[in-house]
């Protein structure tokens, strides 16, 4: 900061200032713009150390959410904050056109090919670098399209992606995710997008045994290649446990049986490793936990914890060398940002990376996760207005629903989940309400701890029990007999 920008930041009066000119000047993503110009932000954060978010106003939260599923190391760590430093002071930026290479890029890029998840039949060959998941799952599609092209199978197009799917907002990665709301008014998805069911037990599958919802899942996706045509298809992505569209977890045996089916008709997997990927479900990566041999996989989020943007394509072998044939057709590779590789985002993700082997980071999210989901099942088993606990690792999920029995969802106008989560902001903790649905979600950085998920789960259940009263009161919701 400039000295004059510390001082508009720094004073107690200059707290509303800020907030002030966030209101008048900042465009902000997923955010009703209407109302903000009116209100302005309900906070406005200039520290974070640890599991701990600081307003301008000196309160202080717990950050239930590590910002956007990202900040998995927690705020605040020097380690990654020198490595940075260092980093900007020796070689600050370098690109990596034309053969290009500087020496950070190059050992994360072999850092992440030895620890990626990989096939026997496709090991992991090469890692293309961008700067956000979204340009990431951009790129992956212009690889699906570039190979089958090479190959002589110019129709071999479209993608398969799953409702309720987060893949990003450009104007592929925003089709490819499955959330209207991501496509209202934006003339969106475009043509060569397609979804399937999202394997979404609490609508899609009510009371279905793991075998038969996974059947129902297969079928879905079997008719919709029928239906194209297999030689028109050439990707399915997925994210091992979807985050942004409501952390759901699909039944067992799915991702056997959904890879068989891709494998049958030629069909190639990217496994959406955002969220994920480095430690979240308390293995190095979805594709670990869940026995998924992906072709290409995305990484970005917790590449780097969100201390720098940075993503990547991990392109599996036999991916790769189709596309080197390309060369022949097409001359050189034409695809590339001015920030790829950019030598401080690899710097940082391998201080990263460092961080998270020397404390033993991905153990501990899997056991912090698990208590997680001992205290969400304490406190939220039997409340009146839960559908669905959910999650898997260090990532949670609780669904409320109008009626339990045969599951109805609230009118949307009540907007149920975002009032939990303000509620829960005057409690001391950030979570974050998902769209398309009445779900909040759990995804702290990796190194809270049990005191810290006790506070986060009171807050929740204190928060979501204000609300319930104040739908009861207001006429919206009445308890069903049993219950009272
Ligand atoms: C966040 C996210 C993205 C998009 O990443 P950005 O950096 O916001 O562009 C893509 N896929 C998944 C699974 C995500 O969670």
């Amino acid at each position: 900061m400039t000295e004059n920008n510390a001082k508009m930041a720094g004073s107690a009066g200059a707290a509303a200032d800020v907030s002030d000119l966030d209101r008048r000047y900042s465009f902000h993503p997923f955010t009703m713009l209407a109302e903000h110009e009116r209100s302005g932000p309900p906070l406005v954060i200039s520290r974070g150390s640890g599991v701990h978010l600081e307003d301008v106003t000196g309160r202080r939260f717990i950050d239930a959410m590590a910002g956007l599923w990202c900040v998995n190391v927690g705020y605040g760590r020097d380690e990654l904050a020198n490595a940075m430093r260092d980093q900007a002071a020796t070689l600050s930026y370098c690109h990596a056109f034309s053969s290009m290479a500087s020496d950070m890029p190059a050992v994360l890029s072999a850092r992440l090919i030895e620890m990626a998840p990989s096939a026997a039949s496709s090991p992991m060959s090469k890692v293309f670098f961008g700067n956000s998941g979204s340009d990431a799952n951009d790129t992956q599609v212009k690889l699906v399209w570039y190979y089958n092209n090479v190959l002589g199978r110019p129709q071999k197009k479209k993608i398969i992606a799953r409702s309720r799917g987060y893949h990003g907002v450009t104007v592929m990665s925003a089709g490819m995710t499955g959330l209207p709301g991501l496509h209202a008014g934006f003339d969106l998805p475009l043509p060569h997008i397609l979804h399937t069911t999202a394997p979404h037990r609490l609508w899609e599958g009510h009371g279905m045994s793991d075998e038969a919802f996974t059947a129902k899942l297969v079928d879905d996706l079997e008719q919709l290649i029928a239906r194209e045509g297999a030689d028109t298809i050439g990707a399915m992505i997925m994210e091992p446990v979807m985050g942004a569209g409501g952390v759901i977890v699909p039944p067992r045996g799915y991702y056997a049986a959904i890879q068989d089916v891709l494998a049958r008709h030629d069909i190639l997997l990217i496994a959406d490793e955002v969220i994920c990927g480095f430690g979240r479900l308390g293995h190095m990566f979805g594709c670990d936990a869940l026995d998924i041999r992906p072709d290409l996989i995305t990484v970005a989020k917790g590449l780097t914890s969100a201390y720098y943007p940075l993503s990547g394509c991990i392109v599996s072998e036999p991916v790769w060398e189709t596309i080197v044939k390309g060369g022949e057709h097409y001359g050189a590779f034409g695809h590339g940002y001015t920030y790829t590789a950019h030598p401080i985002a690899a710097a940082t993700a391998l201080a990263n990376l460092d961080l998270i082997a020397s404390e033993n980071m991905v153990e501990r999210a899997g056991a912090m996760g698990a208590y997680l989901h001992e205290r969400l099942a304490d406190a939220f088993d039997d409340h009146p207005l839960v559908g669905e606990i959910r999650g898997f690792g260090l990532i949670g999920a609780v669904e409320f629903v109008a009626r339990r029995d045969t599951p109805r969802a609230f009118d949307p106008a009540l907007k149920v989940a975002p009032r939990i989560v303000a509620a829960m902001i005057e409690r001391g903790v950030i979570s974050r309400a998902l769209p398309n649905a009445d779900t909040i979600a759990f995804s702290p950085p990796f190194i809270i701890g049990k005191r810290e998920i006790d506070a986060v789960v009171h807050a929740a259940r204190d928060a979501a029990d204000s609300v319930m009263q104040d739908l009861e009161s207001a006429g919206a919701w009445s308890r069903p007999a049993s219950v009272t």
